[in-house]
């Protein structure tokens, strides 16, 4: 249609989204010094509950901090561009998690001080920790810059034809964007922001249009339309009378 919009996130997000990896990957050496810690002192038969209770507190940290890394991700993403570093920023929480879990559960099976049982336990444990980790550190829908600009100009095609301009609502806390500054979920809320689709990505990574909004331009428009069908049905029984009147006139002449 227009001009093609590029994502770019803004100084808010990229500040917020540097503040949240900063927690990540502080989460994340706290894990790396639990596993550490782990290792050294707590795999013996008589310590396997504090093994246990370590995997758990690790386990915790890992996830916290993958979770954090990936909203990161959303408000400021990699670009596609350089494939190696979209990669490992993408997947750091995946990578960090067999870090902090993979040698455990190797120290695990190969310690001599430790017996069949308490290896089984604490074994099995650790793999679930190492797995449950590794899944919510990878991203399987890895946000990107191309990804959000070719999203943005699609959404904004979008409320192009729902409203007919390019302009929006959102709040401070919302995670949708509304076509109607008097919307049923945002009327009355202290901080309504409002601006282009783009806008409300890259101030805020808000993705979606809301549904209520949506259903409300579309019934405006189908009522628009209906009303403009009525009126052009109604012109068309006038025009032909119109014409039906001049042969009649004809004749009487
Ligand atoms: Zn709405």
């Amino acid at each position: 249609m227009t001009e093609k919009k590029v994502f770019q996130a803004s100084e808010e997000s990229k500040a917020k989204a540097k503040q949240l990896r900063l927690f990540a990957i502080l989460a994340w050496l706290v894990a790396i010094a639990g596993e550490v810690f782990a290792i050294v002192k707590l795999i013996h038969n008589e310590t396997l509950t504090w093994l246990i209770v370590a995997i758990v507190v690790i386990l915790a940290l890992a996830i916290t901090g993958n979770l954090l890394w990936k909203k990161a991700n959303r408000l400021d993403p990699a670009s596609e561009k350089d494939k190696a570093r979209f990669f490992i920023q993408n997947q750091l929480g995946a990578i960090i998690s067999v870090i902090a879990f993979l040698p455990l559960v190797i120290m695990i099976f190969t310690n001599k001080e430790a017996d069949k049982k308490t290896k089984g336990i604490a074994g099995s444990v650790a793999i679930v920790a190492l797995l449950a980790a590794g899944i919510t550190g990878i991203d399987f829908n890895p946000p990107s810059i191309e990804k959000y600009t070719e999203e943005i100009n699609q959404q904004t095609d979008v409320v192009k034809g729902l409203i007919d301009n390019d302009h929006v609502y959102w709040t401070k806390a919302g995670n949708k964007y509304h076509l109607y500054g008097d919307c049923q979920h945002i009327v009355g809320r202290d901080s309504i922001y409002d601006g282009t689709v783009k806008a409300a990505w890259e101030s805020k990574g808000i993705s979606e249009l809301c549904k209520t909004c949506e259903k409300r331009a579309q019934k405006a428009n189908a009522e628009n339309e209906l009303e403009e069908n009525i009126d052009s049905n109604a012109e068309v029984p006038e025009d032909q009378e119109a014409e039906e009147e001049v042969p009649v006139e004809a004749d009487q002449d």
